[in-house]
């Protein structure tokens, strides 16, 4: 740590007491040095075949998907493809990771990659998650949504997925219910699963935090319902630890700066804001890929 930097760090660590302790929003200065690193953990991209999970299109492609990220101060983000989401082939998995792959290419150092499959033809979508990972170098997964095309996570093609993703070490971002959450994190410690939204009822938003607290390998990021609550982000914040809480806003469907909004004015130190809109997902995705020993 040189000098200017072990002063930036004391300045930092003075501006995060003073915010603790009058609980006040974040001033200029620390709010431009914290948006120029804002990491968005869950991103759908809008497909070249027009896939795009957006209810009234606004953002058609890649330009204006990049553009409205640009307005709203985000910066970079994990990317996913919609197309692979909505997959009836294995065919279509491919064809939607590929295209991750080419705009992780095209826009260099913005996004990072991340494989989707469904599991009905198990053999293929466990080669292309190898094939993702190998190639293209995704430490990622997911977002998957088994809602979508109507699959369980409870059963041994979802167990085979669950345990590639540990083997190879991957980030496996998962929508699911309060009860599939537990079912997933009890039964998959060694897996490191990113659990995204907070909840839609009083009751679901407390049973979710309170899963992910118990549960060391579990991740909550804040997009969809439940942000939008006022103590709620500092409540997460508070029983699951700061560390294990991710910046994320599912646009296209949503939109990102609404989540940006209620993580810059909470009650937070400018660490714990710091850890929630970056250092956490920049730390999950350094230490991802490769083979566990
Ligand atoms: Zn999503």
């Amino acid at each position: 740590m040189s000098h200017i930097h072990r002063r930036q760090w004391m300045r930092s660590g003075l501006v995060a007491l003073s915010q603790f302790l009058i609980g006040k929003p974040l001033d200029r200065e620390a709010e431009a040095e914290t948006r120029r690193g804002i990491f968005d953990a869950h991103l759908h991209i809008p497909s070249d075949n027009g896939e795009n999970f957006q209810w009234h299109l606004v953002t058609r492609n890649m330009n204006e998907f990049v553009a409205y990220l640009d307005k709203c101060g985000v910066r970079r983000g994990v990317i996913s493809s919609s197309w692979s989401n909505k997959a009836q082939t294995p065919e279509d998995y491919r064809q939607g990771n590929r295209e991750v792959a080419k705009y992780v290419e095209r826009y260099k150092g913005r996004f990072r990659g991340s494989c989707v499959i469904t599991p009905f033809r198990i053999d293929e979508a466990l080669r292309e998650i190898e094939d993702c990972h190998r190639q293209f170098g995704f430490v990622w997964l997911g977002e998957f949504c088994n809602y979508m095309t109507n699959y369980r996570y409870d059963t041994a093609e979802w167990t085979e997925v669950m345990n590639l993703a540990a083997r190879l070490n991957l980030v496996a971002q998962i929508h699911a219910t309060a009860k599939e959450m537990q079912y997933l994190a009890e039964t998959f410690p060694k897996t490191t699963i990113v659990f995204p939204h907070l909840g839609g009822s009083r009751d679901d938003i407390f049973a979710r935090i309170d899963i992910v607290a118990k549960h060391k390998n579990a991740y909550i990021d804040l997009s969809g319902s439940g942000i939008e609550r006022v103590g709620i982000l500092e409540y997460a914040a508070r029983e699951i630890g700061a560390d294990r809480v991710l910046y994320g806003s599912d646009f296209t469907i949503n939109e990102p700066s609404a989540v940006l909004a209620r993580v810059q004015n909470a009650f937070l130190t400018t660490d714990d804001r710091e850890k929630i809109l970056f250092r956490n997902v920049e730390r999950l995705l350094a230490h991802a890929g490769g083979r566990k020993t």
